[in-house]
């Protein structure tokens, strides 16, 4: 089962924060999650980039 990995980046400033794997065929659709951002200094909406 491929797992591939994914950069975790806040939408806010931008910063790459997090590096993760999923598996893109049972979860295609773009990841997005709140987590702490330590150049925005609070929590914030991440994205993963493609
Ligand atoms: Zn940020």
């Amino acid at each position: 089962m491929p797992r591939d990995n994914i950069i975790i980046k806040c939408t806010v400033c931008g910063e790459e924060n997090y590096i993760g794997s999923k598996n893109k065929r049972s979860h295609p659709e773009r990841m997005e999650i709140k987590k702490y951002c330590p150049r925005c200094n609070k929590m914030t909406l991440h994205k993963e980039k493609k």
